[in-house]
C-alpha cells in the first residue's frame, strides 16, 4: 500500500497498525478500528483513497469501511451507474430466445 500525505496525520497513524487490520471474525476488533476511523478528518477521503482501482486497498478496516463492505459499495456504484446510463431501472420487457441472444437487434418491446 501506498502511503498518501494525509495519511501521516490520521489516527491510525498514531497507534497499533495492527488494530486497523482486525481478524476476520473478530467484530469488536473490528467495530474498535471502525470508531478510529469515525474520528478521522479523513475519513471520506481515505474510503475514496482505498476504492480507487489504482491505490486499491484490499484488507482492514479503511475510511470506516472493512474490505467487504468496501466491495460491496463498489458494486453498489457500478450498478447506480449502469442504471443511470440506461435512464433508470430496467423495464420488464418481453424477450424472446432469439431477441435475448442477439440484443443488438433492436430495442425490446415494453410490457403492456
Ligand atoms: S479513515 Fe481510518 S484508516 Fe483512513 S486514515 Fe482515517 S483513521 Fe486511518
Amino acid at each position: 500500500m501506498t502511503v498518501s500525505a494525509f495519511m501521516l496525520e490520521a489516527p491510525c497513524a498514531r497507534i497499533d497498525p495492527e488494530i486497523m487490520f482486525p481478524a476476520p471474525a473478530a467484530d469488536w476488533e473490528t467495530e474498535f478500528a471502525k470508531s478510529v476511523c469515525e474520528r478521522c478528518p479523513f475519513e471520506s477521503r481515505c474510503l475514496e483513497y482505498a476504492l480507487a482501482p489504482a491505490t486499491r486497498v484490499e484488507d482492514g478496516v479503511m475510511g470506516g469501511l472493512t474490505d467487504a463492505e468496501r466491495k460491496a459499495l463498489v458494486k453498489e456504484r457500478r450498478l447506480g451507474r449502469a442504471l443511470a446510463y440506461n435512464g433508470g431501472p430496467i423495464p420488464k420487457t418481453r424477450r424472446s430466445r432469439s431477441q435475448a441472444a442477439h440484443p443488438q437487434r433492436g430495442p425490446l418491446a415494453p410490457v403492456t
